[in-house]
């Protein structure tokens, strides 16, 4: 087992429902600690740039306008085998297929305002925090 770190967003459909403090009790009830978090209001290009990896997928320009459409809570998870461990958590992009208990499954309105991004890989996990948050930022 070894401690990991990934990024997490808590997107605007969950911020426009006051939801953030409930979806922070699921990370906490499942032993991530939240070692950075804060609120902000993602410009175009700084969603565009977070989610490039998905821009010649159908559903990005709608991506974009969604996490633009409101505040974010961006913040920075750790603990064992973080990535996976909040994978598990968020339950399935999907929240019709998502598992009882996900964040998704109890509180994702639709696959696209679907509440949580969390990091899918150690890799893309040290990329996303580093476009978040600096080093003196992250109190582990
Ligand atoms: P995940 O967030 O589970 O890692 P993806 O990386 O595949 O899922 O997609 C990124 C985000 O794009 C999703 O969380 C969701 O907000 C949106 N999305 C994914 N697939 C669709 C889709 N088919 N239609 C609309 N939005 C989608
Ligand atoms: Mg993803």
């Amino acid at each position: 087992m070894t401690v990991e770190r990934t990024l997490s967003i808590l997107k605007p459909d969950a911020t426009r429902r006051n939801l953030t403090g409930k979806i922070n009790a699921k990370f906490e009830e499942a032993g991530l600690r939240i070692v950075a978090q804060k609120r902000l209001h993602l410009s175009e290009a700084q969603a565009g740039a977070f989610y490039a990896v998905h821009k010649e997928r159908p559903f990005y320009k709608d991506l974009v306008a969604f996490m633009t459409s409101g505040p974010v809570v961006v913040q920075v998870l750790e603990g064992e085998n973080a990535v996976a461990k909040n994978r598990e958590i968020m339950g399935a992009t999907n929240p019709a297929n998502a598992a009882p208990g996900t964040i998704r499954k109890e509180f994702a309105e639709s696959i696209e305002a679907n509440s949580v991004h969390g990091s899918d890989s150690a890799e893309n996990a040290a990329t996303e925090v580093a476009f978040f948050f600096s080093g003196i930022e992250i109190v582990g």
